[in-house]
């Protein structure tokens, strides 16, 4: 969601910029802008609406510069357009400013401080560059004395990047809750909303934590707290690698990710098992799940799947009561905790602000806490108690998908250890590293499937406006994220459904033509299901029936094959996705950047 990019000090500015755009353009945006500037004092500022090469047409050839900043737009405060779109400008436009996040108090300083001023836009942080160029321009205060009190002013989430067209040779930065870092280049220095954006420049970064101003000039880095004091930060060395984020030869980064899913299984093997077949999770994090009487695992979209799609095997694997929340509610009303909580936050990107606000309140109450992410060095996994990393490699599309396996894998080796840890004997039967490995071949087994699937898209979903997906009991938490997955990218409206809850209201939506989408996998109540089936069936859906072997009959339509119980929340989430895929594909939609959506999504 939104992403901000800034370097200075490089005579290739603008196309170190541009590039840096490209490289945030997942994260999600509707609008992009960038400001340029060179040592001539020569600079330009151009915005556009839609994609990063509608910027690029707009810039023409003429723009070269040593400096500048440049931004992806996710409208939260006035529609997308070139007026909303980043950088702004202070009132005499001497002050440039790019933002990611929500000003909560925009009303109230416009009110108190710029009641006179007229604005080219509708956004939070128009007020906020006015208010800069206020202070230092009626009020007569240095640029960093401005920049401080406006900073002791606003309120709510940020991260800013400012230039000052009359000294363009530093850019002042700072951020709270909204991600960034900075990036050390040769003789030349960056900021960015992440890693990824200045991979191809550097692979050395240093952090900026919440409330801290940040000086950035080509050959510094001064960084502060509001009051002033001097921070000392090491730098690190990011650990990725610029063909990791590139789409090779595939058509669009999602098929890439899906087909990557055997591999993340793979190599979680590695990371998280020794050779012997014995867990190699930290001894910590075994040690505090195993005090724990309750595991509340908190997440948001296609994370909160996975935690439902790993409650089961949690619950079994370590005696120990699981509870889902959606972060979005918790944060604002945590319910009545149990006596020895422990919290799992599942996000992908790391940077979740809604997972975010409930670790605060979870670090308030001096409760311990894991991330489970794929992000190292991300918010959630620096302020979280511990960390488990997914290890998948970049997730470029917006819809999550080898995250989504790759989360419920990671915590399949959390519980096997606990449960050992425990002495259980459900937990030592389970053979983790086989059964991940099964997995893997039935991953593979359903991607040989993409053509035939591809077929049923064709035939069922290419004109519906609804869909459901139908099962029960780990069926039923991979029919939510299967439908997320559909409606995410496909814009299909659809609901995932407890099969046997449909009659109790919601199949009065079922008439002729309605695809209804089954999955079975598990013996227990794959008859039910089954029935469930009939039902819809009679009153005129047309059906997807996708079933494990294990339960399956000749005329079903997807045979997923056998996998341990624990996991078939991975193994029937794939023909789902290729499912969610293909209806994106054959319909000519943008499969990697749906509308309206954010890969992180770094607002409340
Ligand atoms: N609130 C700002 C706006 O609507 C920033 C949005 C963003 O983070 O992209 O322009």
């Amino acid at each position: 969601m939104c992403g901000i990019v800034g370097v200075i000090g490089n005579r290739n500015a603008t196309d170190i910029l541009m590039q840096g755009l490209e490289k945030l353009e997942y994260r999600g945006y509707d609008s992009a802008g960038i400001f340029v500037t060179n040592e001539a004092g020569k600079s330009k500022l151009v915005k556009s609406v839609g994609r990063i090469e509608d910027l690029r047409d707009k810039l023409g050839i003429d723009v070269s510069g040593t400096a500048g900043i440049g931004h992806t737009r996710w409208a939260t405060h006035g529609k997308p357009s070139v007026e909303n779109a980043h950088p702004h400008t202070s009132a005499s436009e001497r002050f440039v400013l790019v933002h990611n996040g929500v000003i909560e108090n925009f009303r109230e300083i416009q009110a108190e401080y710029l009641s006179t001023d007229d604005f080219k836009g509708q956004t939070d942080t128009e007020i906020a560059v006015h208010l800069i160029g206020k202070f230092v321009e009626e009020d007569g205060l240095s640029v960093l004395e401005a920049f401080k009190k406006a900073l002791s002013i606003i309120e709510g989430s940020y991260a800013f990047a400012l230039m000052d067209t009359e000294n363009p040779d530093m850019i002042y930065v700072a951020k709270n809750k909204s991600p960034l870092l900075i990036g050390l280049g040769e003789g030349y220095n960056m900021v960015c909303s992440d890693a990824m954006a200045m991979i191809r420049e550097t692979s050395e970064f240093m952090e900026i934590h919440d409330k801290e101003l940040v000086l950035v000039t080509k050959d510094n880095i001064a960084i502060t707290d509001y009051q002033g004091n001097p921070i000392n930060r090491a730098s690190y060395t990011a650990e990725l690698d610029l063909s990791d984020i590139g789409k090779g030869t595939y058509p669009f980064y999602m098929l890439k990710e899906i087909d990557e899913q055997p591999t993340v299984m793979r190599k979680l093997i590695t990371t998280y098992a020794n050779e012997d077949g014995s867990m190699k999770v930290a001894p910590e994090i075994v040690k505090a799940v195993q005090e724990a009487d309750r595991i509340y695992v908190i997440a948001a979209g296609t994370s909160y799947n996975a935690g439902f799609g790993a409650k089961m095997m949690l619950e079994a694997l370590t005696q120990t009561p699981v509870e889902l929340g959606v972060a979005s509610e918790w944060g604002y009303g945590m319910p009545l905790l149990s006596k020895k909580p422990f919290f799992i936050f599942l996000s992908q990107s790391g940077e979740t602000a809604d997972s975010r606000q409930v670790l605060v309140k979870v670090n308030e109450l001096g409760l311990p806490s894991l991330t489970v992410t794929n992000v190292p060095g991300s918010t959630l996994s620096r302020e979280a108690t511990y960390t488990m990393l997914i290890g998948a490699g970049p997730e470029i599309a917006v819809a999550s998908t080898k995250a989504y396996t790759g989360q419920i894998a990671t915590l399949a080796f959390l519980a096997k250890a606990v449960g050992e840890a425990d002495g259980l004997q459900a937990a030592y039967d389970f053979d983790l590293v086989k059964e991940l490995s099964l997995v893997a071949q039935s991953i593979e087994a359903t991607l040989s499937e993409k053509e035939m699937i591809a077929e049923l898209v064709k035939k069922l979903l290419l004109e519906t406006r609804n869909a459901f997906y139908i099962g029960r009991k780990q069926d039923y938490f991979v029919s939510m994220e299967a439908s997320l997955k559909l409606k995410e990218i496909s814009y299909v409206q659809c609901e995932g459904f407890a099969a046997g809850e449909l009659k109790h209201g919601t199949i009065s939506l079922i008439e002729k033509g309605v695809p209804v989408i089954a999955l079975l996998s598990d013996p227990t109540v794959a008859a039910h299901t089954r029935g469930n089936i009939m039902e819809v069936v009679a009153r005129g859906a047309s059906t997807i029936v996708i079933a494990e072997e294990s339960v399956s009959k000749p005329e079903d339509d997807i045979i997923v094959s056998n996998v341990h119980p624990y996991l078939s929340a991975i193994s029937m989430v794939i023909p789902t996705q290729i499912i969610a895929y293909e209806t994106s594909m054959q319909r000519g939609l943008d499969v990697d950047k749906p509308r309206n959506l954010a890969k992180a999504v770094t607002v409340e």
